[in-house]
């Protein structure tokens, strides 16, 4: 597979075209930015563990029916995924208090949501990613309204397959973020899925093993990166 011309550079990941038009590579790099890009650094191999990471759980979700965009892993930093027209909606599943949610309500972080909680955001950096909801994305026309039913169930079931791969590892999901995008005619799960949008705490001790060790400054950020990957992809890489 050739790679192309770069078509778009995110906060960490940067994707290419490739020779055929339906498929894209999606490249992982190492910076890390929290708070809207006000924090900024590096998070040492973080684009090669999030690639394998992510590669993992894409083959799981796809062995359990879920339609992604994952099409293989070319090398350490590099997948190559299907070409989506992304849908401008971020999808956040929330199991437990954390982030954002306990900011807005008041919430105690740590508090278990049963049902659990389920979100959608505007992708949209110069706005902040403003929290919308099912008439926002009807009316201003982001997503159909069968669509909205697939980001709402595709979503819950990959909440609950996540929550059981992660908490066979020993890790808890607390919470996470998806995006969808369309391609021919299907929409498919896109971007990635690893410690820097997820949640992730270790199910015994409750210490924190994914990004909020950056945003927070609460160091060992690429030692917890690592055991993700340990637990999630087998020792040694
Ligand atoms: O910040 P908040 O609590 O709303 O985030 C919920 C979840 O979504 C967290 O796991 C966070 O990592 C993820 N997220 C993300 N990208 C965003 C917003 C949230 O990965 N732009």
């Amino acid at each position: 597979m050739k790679q192309r011309e770069k078509l778009y550079e995110g906060k960490a990941k940067i994707i290419y075209a490739t020779d055929d038009p339906n498929l894209v590579i999606q490249y992982f790099k190492d910076d890390a930015t929290a708070f809207d890009g006000i924090k900024k650094g590096t998070i040492v191999d973080k684009g090669v563990i999030n690639n394998h990471v992510s590669t993992k759980i894409f083959q799981y979700l796809e062995d359990k029916g879920v339609k992604t965009h994952f099409v293989e892993l070319l090398s350490d930093r590099e997948m190559l995924v299907k070409n989506l027209e992304i849908i401008p909606v971020e999808v956040v599943f929330r199991n437990v208090a954390a982030g954002s949610l306990c900011k807005r309500l008041g919430i105690e972080e740590g508090k278990h949501l049963d049902p659990c909680i389920q979100e959608f955001f505007y992708k949209s950096d110069p706005l902040h990613d403003p929290m919308i909801n099912e008439s926002h994305i009807k009316t201003f026309e982001w997503a159909t309204e069968a669509e909205v039913v697939t980001l709402k169930s595709e979503g819950a079931k990959v909440n609950q397959l996540l929550m059981e791969f992660f908490k066979a590892r020993g890790i808890r999901l607390v919470d996470f973020k998806l995006e969808f995008g369309r391609n021919q005619g299907d929409v498919l799960l896109g971007d990635e899925i690893s410690p820097d949008g997820c949640r992730l705490w270790d199910w015994e001790t409750g210490e924190k093993m994914d990004k909020d060790r950056f945003r927070f400054s609460l160091g060992s950020v690429e030692e917890k990166y690592q055991e993700v990957y340990n637990l999630v992809c087998g020792e040694g890489k």
